[in-house]
Formats: C-alpha cells, structure tokens, sequence
C-alpha cells in the first residue's frame, strides 16, 4: 500500500509498506478520507518536535473497518479515530484530561497513521474506547472534521465569552469556530488576510470580516467601541498574530491562544500593564472523550456545514503535492485518499 511518511524534519517521502498486520485484538481500517492537519505541516517544519519519525503522519481520517480481531468491532463499521492512544487508568485517564498522560502514543504521531490505504487500531486503542464508530449517515467528507471539531469544542468550553468575539484566521479551525459561536449567539468578526477566506466565513455566517491592514483593524476597534468580548486566535500564534490580540481585545476581555507557535515564540507581558488591562489569557489545545462524543452528535445533527471547508482531494500518492498544498494555504482544507 502507498503511505505517506514523516521521515524527519524538512523530509516527507511517499513509500509503498505492507498493509498492516493485525494480531489478536486489533482491528483493520481501510481509509476513504484523511485530513491534513496544520500539526503536521508544523511537524514537517520542525516547529513542532514531539512526533516520533519515521512515522505514517495523519489522524483526521475517515475509514472502514475491512478486518477484525475484536469480538466488539464488526466489519462494515464507519469510523474514524480519537488519535491520543493513552494509558487508560491514570488519574488523567480518569478524568477525560487524556492528553496529559504520561503515556499516549499518538496515531499518525508515534504510530503509524491514515495517510496510508489502511491503518491498524491496536487493541489498547479499541479497548479505551479510541475507535469513534459513526452512523452511515455521516459521509467521509465530513467524518475527517471530527477530530478537529472536537478540538474547537473543547475550546469552546473552555473559553470566556460575553457577546463579541473576533477568530483570528479562517482556516478550517477558524470556520468551525465561526460556526459555533454564531451558533452560541455571539456577534462574530473574522480576521483573516486572505479574501478568499474571507468570503468562505461570510457565507458561513460571520457577521463581519477584515484584513490585518491597520485601516481594518482600527475599523474592528471603532466598531466594537474599544474591543471585542474574546479573541480565539486559531492561526499560527507568531509575533504579530500575538500584537494583532491584544490590539483587538477590549479591557477585561479574553484572548485564547488556541493555535500552534513557531518554535521559541514567547509572550512578554509588562506585569503591571497586564493587571491593569485585566486580559484573560489562555490557551486551548486538542479534545477531550467528551468533546469527541459532542463533536460526532453535531455530526450526526448536521448542525455545520463542511461543503465550502473541504476544498482540495490528492491521492496518496501524490502527498507531497497535497502537503505543499496545504502549507501554501490554498483553498481551505486539504484532504487525502487512496
Ligand atoms: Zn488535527
Ligand atoms: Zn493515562
């Protein structure tokens, strides 16, 4: 089968491997469908330097189970995965806070992944409960999102919110939150320097969209009186995503960093100014069981629309050409398929 591997930083490589063995327990997952994350890419750049190469990258997938050694797995299933493989059983574990286990082996991350023809779900994974099995009514189209909509949930619990909110970039994270804090009610400005973009989070509701020229921003801080409720950065968090922030976000309001930084990025607060300002700092990062299970129920409710999110398809085989896609940020999010 045709796989795409992480083989070290700046290094990706289309190889053909074996199709998975499965041995007691394990289950085989054929792949329709798998995302391209901007974790990856990040990976790729060396931005981020958990993963464990060489290593099949890709955990947004939509799939098949086609074999099983699991007396609860069935083949025909759909399904896709919660990626964050982790002990189980350790006060973390316990309380849906499974992302900080001293033990996770990352799908697409540590093991191998569904930018590949099939994947392999160990045992362990099926038996804590890290196989998302899906109704028929879900099309691989938009199960791949369910990992990612998880994520944005899990911020959107976790974040403050009065009645305005500005999202920092409209990439498939940013029109996801679009979706949901329209849906929460909030007045919603999009701020994302790509018209394209723009136009994508106007159709998807958004109540307002700008640029990042001064004159757009200065137009957001008018019409907001000084500044909006909450600001959910979901771009890459680098030194002027971080000014443009706090330049945006009213006196007392909250500003969650939710997306990844280039390596070393750091935020410098003058303590004194930061009391005074009463800024809610904070960050959000993946999902948790619970947000997982709430991001399939919306799934199955149809309550988001993907169609306009999901705009380019490459074959495995050609990964490379999908990866420099997805890093060149054309169209929204970039998918791959067998
Ligand atoms: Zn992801
Ligand atoms: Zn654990």
């Amino acid at each position: 089968m045709k796989a795409i591997v992480f083989e070290k930083i700046q290094q990706l490589s289309i190889q053909d491997k074996p199709i998975p063995a499965l041995t007691e327990g394990d289950v085989l997952i054929q792949t329709e469908l798998c995302g391209i994350c901007a974790s990856d890419l990040a990976a790729l750049r060396g931005d981020v330097v958990d993963y464990a190469p060489p290593v099949v990258m890709g955990h947004e997938l939509a799939g098949v189970i086609v074999d099983s050694r699991h007396p609860d797995v069935k083949v025909g299933e759909r399904v896709t995965v919660n990626p964050m493989l982790s002990c189980g059983v350790c006060t973390e574990c316990q309380n849906d806070l499974d992302k900080y286990c001293k033990n996770i082996e990352g799908i697409g991350h540590d093991i191998d992944g569904g930018y590949a023809e099939y994947m392999r779900m160990p045992k362990h994974g099926v038996d804590t409960g890290k196989l998302i099995r899906v109704p028929d009514s879900i099309p691989s189209e938009e199960l791949l999102f369910l990992e990612p909509l998880g994520c944005c949930l899990n911020a959107m619990q976790e974040t403050l919110f009065k009645d305005s909110v500005a999202i920092l970039g409209a990439g498939p994270i940013g029109l996801m939150f679009t979706q949901l804090t329209k849906r929460a009610g909030l007045t919603t400005y999009v701020v994302e320097p790509q018209a394209h973009r723009r136009g994508v989070a106007e159709t998807l509701g958004a109540d307002h969209t700008f640029d990042t020229s001064p004159e757009s921003v200065a137009h957001l801080q008018d019409l907001t009186h000084g500044g909006v409720d909450t600001v959910i950065s979901s771009t890459t968090n680098n030194a002027s995503v971080i000014a443009l922030a706090f330049k945006i976000v009213r006196r007392g309001g909250c500003v969650n960093f939710f997306g990844l930084a280039p390596e070393g990025e750091e935020l410098r607060i003058n303590l004194e100014e930061f009391h005074y300002a009463g800024h809610k700092l904070m960050a959000s990062w993946a999902f948790s069981r619970a947000s997982l299970a709430a991001a399939r129920q919306l799934l199955i409710e149809k309550a988001l629309n993907f169609e306009p999110l999901l705009t380019h398809r490459f074959p495995i085989a050609d990964g490379l050409a999908a990866f420099e896609n997805a890093a060149a940020q054309r169209g929204i999010k970039t998918v791959v398929h067998p």
